[in-house]
């Protein structure tokens, strides 16, 4: 099997971070709302940084508004993420951004961003589910009734809880309440860490959160003792190599550590966090990924393999996303 060929899983994708520039563009003319500081001149979102990055990101979303926008919104990202190979996706989902966190109007949203799932998957051949997501820089009373509302609607679709949003605001410890409902409701976790901040990030999170999978967790490469422990424990890297070159936190791949995380026995998979904002596809992170390392199909179809074990999918669907992963001549 060819590498553009390869199903692909990826657990590391922020729904509204998959906003097709000129779905955006669309909404907002509809609404006259002047967003267009945010794009840059070939149309694309335009940002350097990452605080310039949050605030882009919250701009785009800020057209986003109502349950029927974000069926469109799932619609667009489902056909774009199927035609890059990807047959599993996990996505966060924020009721911040989806109601204000108030329950009735989250399960509006979430009504339909399912219903456009299902047809995406009777179309594309997609499954999609959905991690809640709490955003750190709004503070721990909010991320409570996020964890409410994850709790709430934890089933078949939500799938699993997370926090995300800017890593140097507050302690994960704070948090702690919030990801305790969420476990006592079944959810997967996992938590944003390692990437702004350094490997006492991924600590924190794995020892006050107790999440099962740290989303991009590159930085405990600094630390041999975290990788020791990553390997022990089998926790899982949700790593996204070409968000962290575009936001400057490595300067080209070769520098990236996710060949050596991988070659210390970390178990690793690849996603693309918000691909239009960092200019990337599943197809650019393969390729440059093989360019870089020399990574072949069997390095990839191993990550999909972690990608599937560690998804937080019940077992009908990990099954079912197993046998697309199955090689068609076998
Ligand atoms: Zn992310």
């Amino acid at each position: 099997m060819s590498l553009t060929a390869l199903p692909r899983i990826e657990l590391h994708h922020h729904l509204e971070g998959a906003a097709p520039p000129a779905l955006i563009r669309d909404m907002a003319r509809a609404r006259h709302v002047d967003i267009s500081g945010i794009f840059g001149p070939d149309g694309g979102y335009f940002c350097r940084d990452f605080p310039q990055f949050l605030d882009i990101y919250e701009a785009a979303t800020s057209v986003l508004q109502g349950p029927g926008d974000y069926a469109r919104l799932t619609a667009a990202v489902l056909e774009q993420a199927a035609a890059q190979g990807v047959v599993y996706l996990e996505t966060f989902l924020s009721p911040d951004f989806c109601g204000g966190r108030d329950l009735t109007a989250w399960r509006e949203y979430l009504h339909a961003i399912e219903e456009a799932a299902a047809a995406a998957e009777a179309a594309h051949g997609i499954t999609l589910r959905g991690i809640v997501t709490c955003i750190r820089h709004f503070g721990p009373d909010k991320a409570r009734q996020t964890a409410l509302c994850a709790a709430e609607t934890a089933g078949p679709f939500i799938v699993g809880f997370g926090i995300a949003g800017n890593e140097t605001a507050g302690h994960p410890r704070d948090f702690a309440w919030a990801f305790d409902m969420a476990r006592e409701a079944g959810l997967g976790l996992t938590a944003h860490a390692g990437e702004w901040g350094g490997p006492q990030s991924v600590r924190d999170a794995l020892s006050d959160l107790r999440v099962d999978r740290i989303g991009h967790g590159v930085r405990a490469i600094e630390d041999p003792a975290l990788v020791e422990h990553l390997v022990e424990t089998g926790i899982v890297l949700e790593i996204c190599p070409g968000s962290n070159i575009a936001l400057g936190l490595y300067p080209d791949w070769r520098s990236h550590p996710i060949e050596r995380l991988r070659k210390a026995g970390v178990k690793l998979t690849v996603s693309t966090d918000d691909p239009p904002f960092f200019r990337t596809s599943m197809t650019r992170e393969y390729d440059r990924l093989a360019d870089a390392f020399g990574w072949d199909e069997d390095v990839f179809a191993q990550i999909n393999r972690v990608a599937l074990d560690a998804a937080f999918c019940d077992a009908d669907t990990r099954a079912a996303i197993a046998k697309k992963l199955e090689p068609a001549d076998v």
